[in-house]
């Protein structure tokens, strides 16, 4: 039973943690162009093609942050 307890606190302190980074930080780099926002071409480098997963910003919102901006959505068409 205290260990039922020790293992809900651990795991609410990592949500709420996950949670408030997810706030102060939303966004992350580009895991495809790792936030440079375009391709170099391997054989001439000089080239570039912007990347199209981030659509040239280098940016991704984080996993947590696109789900409760998506929860926020649903709640506010709900209303
Ligand atoms: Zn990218």
């Amino acid at each position: 039973m205290r260990l039922a307890l020790v293992v809900t606190g651990v795991l609410l302190a990592v949500i709420v943690a996950y949670a408030g980074s997810c706030i102060v930080r939303p966004f992350r780099d580009c895991w495809c162009c790792k936030g440079r926002a375009h391709h170099r071409s391997k054989r001439n480098p000089a080239l570039s093609r912007p990347c199209r997963w981030c659509r040239s910003s280098g940016k991704r919102l984080r996993l947590g942050r696109r789900a409760w901006n998506r929860a926020r959505r649903t709640a506010r068409a709900a209303a």
